[in-house]
C-alpha cells in the first residue's frame, strides 16, 4: 500500500519472482518456456495448456504482479541489488530481517540464496569498518537446518540441537556454534562447509536437501561498555531461509510413513510462515509463529523492526506448470 511506503523508505515486506532459464534437459524434451516477464511493469505470464472438450488444445493466461520481477537473464549480483542489498544498513539499527527462497524443487532456490549472504557480509564488513568504525561491532555466523522438525547444526556435524524460549520474544537455540568472522574468506569457507554438510546428510542422497529448511544468520552484537572481550548485546541480524522444496509438502500420501511425517511438516512449516507474513503485513499484534517449528525459530526476526525478504523460485519448463502457479499463488497470498 502506498501509505506504508511513505512511513519507511524500505518496505516491510517484500515479494520478488525470479525465473531461471530453460536447463538443457527441458530444452533436448523440447519443452516450452511457458512465462513471459514484464519487468516495466513488475507482472509475469503463465500460459497453460488446456484441454478443451474435443481435447483441442488452447491457452490459459494467469498474470500476477510483484514487487519485482526477475527473468533469466538476471544476475545473481542483481538480485542482491533488488533483495538484501537496500536492508543491510538498517541491522545496524537493530532491524531483523529474513529473507526467504521459496519453490519447488529445482526451481532455483539455492543457486539465488547460496551468494547471498557472503554478499551481505562483504557490505557488513565494509560498514563496520568505515562508517560503525571503533563501535565495538562484531559480526557473527551460524548455520544449521531444519529436517523433520528437528534442528541440526550445519557448523558442527550435524548435531542435534534444542530450542528454549525466554518469555521475553527471544529464541535462544542450545549448543549452536556461532562464529565470530571478521574476513570474507572465513565466512566464504563456513558457507561452504554447511552446504557441504547439507547436502550430504545422513544417507548422501541429494535429495535429502529439498526436505529441510537451511538456515544461515548473520548477526550484528555490540561489546557493552566497551568491553571488547564481551560483545553481547545482539544489535541486528539477517537470516537467509533455502526452504524446502515447496512441492514436498504434498507428500502426505507417499507410501513410505517417513516421507509422509516430513512432508506434513514442510507443508504445516510453509503454511505457518505464509500466515506470520500476513500478519506481519498487516501490523498484527498477534503473530501465529507457534504454528511450525521454523516459525518459532524465526520468533524474535518477526517482531520490532523487522523486514522480510521473499524470493519466489519458478521454473519456465511447461512441465512444471502446476508447480509454477502453486508458487505464484502462495507468493501472492503473502502480499
Ligand atoms: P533448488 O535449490 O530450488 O532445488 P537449484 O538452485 O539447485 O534448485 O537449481 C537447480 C539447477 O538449476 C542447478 O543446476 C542450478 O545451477 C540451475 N539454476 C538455477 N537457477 C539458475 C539461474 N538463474 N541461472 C542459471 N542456472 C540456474
Ligand atoms: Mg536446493
Amino acid at each position: 500500500a502506498p501509505e506504508k511506503e511513505k512511513t519507511s523508505s524500505v518496505a516491510k515486506i517484500k515479494v520478488v519472482v525470479r525465473k531461471r532459464p530453460l536447463n538443457k534437459k527441458e530444452i533436448a524434451k523440447k519443452e516450452d518456456d511457458i512465462i513471459t516477464i514484464e519487468p516495466s511493469s513488475n507482472s509475469l505470464t503463465v500460459y497453460e495448456t488446456k484441454l478443451k472438450v474435443d481435447l483441442t488444445e488452447y491457452l490459459e493466461k494467469h498474470e500476477f504482479v510483484f514487487d519485482a520481477v526477475l527473468d533469466e537473464n538476471v544476475s545473481n549480483e542483481e538480485v542482491y541489488r533488488e533483495t538484501v542489498e537496500p536492508i543491510v544498513p538498517a541491522i545496524f539499527q537493530r532491524t531483523k530481517a529474513t529473507c526467504f527462497a521459496y519453490g519447488q524443487t529445482g526451481s532455483g532456490k539455492t543457486y539465488t540464496m547460496q551468494p547471498l549472504p557472503l554478499k551481505a557480509s562483504q557490505d557488513i564488513l565494509r560498514l563496520m569498518h568505515h562508517t560503525y568504525r571503533n563501535q565495538g561491532f562484531h559480526l557473527f555466523v551460524s548455520f544449521f537446518e531444519i529436517y523433520g522438525g528437528k534442528l541440526f547444526d550445519l557448523l558442527n556435524d550435524r548435531k542435534k540441537l534444542c530450542m528454549r524460549e525466554d518469555g521475553k520474544q527471544k529464541v535462544c537455540i542450545v549448543g549452536l556454534q556461532e562464529y565470530r568472522v571478521s574476513s570474507i574468506e572465513t565466512i566464504k569457507e563456513l558457507i561452504e562447509k554447511g552446504n557441504a554438510t547439507r547436502s550430504t546428510g545422513t544417507t548422501g542422497a541429494n535429495e535429502e536437501s529439498s526436505r529441510s529448511h537451511a538456515i544461515l544468520q548473520l548477526a550484528i552484537k555490540k561489546s557493552v561498555d566497551g568491553n571488547e572481550s564481551k560483545p553481547a548485546r545482539i544489535a541486528g541480524k539477517l537470516s537467509f531461509i533455502d526452504l524446502a522444496g515447496s512441492e514436498r509438502g504434498a507428500d502426505t500420501t507417499d507410501n513410505d510413513k517417513q516421507t509422509r511425517i516430513e512432508g506434513a511438516e514442510i507443508n504445516k512449516s510453509l503454511l505457518a510462515l505464509k500466515e506470520c507474513i500476513r500478519a506481519l503485513d498487516n501490523d498484527q499484534v498477534h503473530i501465529p509463529f507457534r504454528g511450525s517449528k521454523l516459525t518459532e525459530v524465526l520468533r524474535d526476526s518477526f517482531v520490532g523492526d523487522s523486514r522480510t525478504v521473499m524470493i519466489s523460485c519458478i521454473s519456465p519448463n511447461s512441465g512444471s506448470c502446476e508447480h509454477t502457479l502453486n508458487t505464484l499463488r502462495y507468493a501472492d497470498r503473502v502480499k
